[in-house]
C-alpha cells in the first residue's frame, strides 16, 4: 500500500504536520454524495423519431448508489443539478482519501508508541 510506505519513512513530527494539512484540505462534510453518475440515452418510441436509429435522447443523468445486499438505487439528476452532484461526489472521494491517509498516519504513530 502506498500509505504504508510513505508513513514509515517519515519522522513523527512530519506525520503530525501532514495530518494537520490533511484536516485543512477536508471538503465541507455537508457537501458529499456517495455513488456514481451514469449517463442514459432513451428512445422515446415515437414513430419516425431519429432516436430509433441512434442511441436515443440524452444524455440524462442518474445517481446510482449501491447498498450491501441490494440492487443499486437510481435517482434522476436534472441537468441543473449535475455540476453540483458531480462536485459532491468528488468531495466524497476526497474525504475518503483523507480519512484513509489520517488512519495510516495514526496507525504508524500507534506502532511507534507515540501519543496519538
Ligand atoms: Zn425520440
Amino acid at each position: 500500500m502506498r500509505g504504508q510506505i510513505k508513513t514509515a519513512k517519515q519522522t513523527t513530527a512530519a506525520l503530525r504536520k501532514r495530518r494537520q494539512a490533511l484536516l485543512r484540505q477536508l471538503p465541507p462534510l455537508r457537501a458529499v454524495l456517495r455513488g456514481s453518475l451514469i449517463e442514459r440515452y432513451k428512445r422515446c418510441g415515437k414513430p419516425g423519431c431519429k432516436c430509433a436509429d441512434v442511441r436515443g435522447h440524452g444524455p440524462k443523468y442518474y445517481l446510482s448508489v449501491s447498498f450491501p445486499g441490494q440492487r443499486p438505487q437510481m435517482d434522476y439528476v436534472p441537468q441543473e443539478s449535475y455540476a453540483q452532484a458531480s462536485a459532491f461526489l468528488a468531495n466524497y472521494h476526497r474525504v475518503r482519501q483523507i480519512l484513509e491517509e489520517i488512519c495510516e498516519i495514526n496507525r504508524e504513530l500507534l506502532r511507534r508508541r507515540e501519543v496519538l
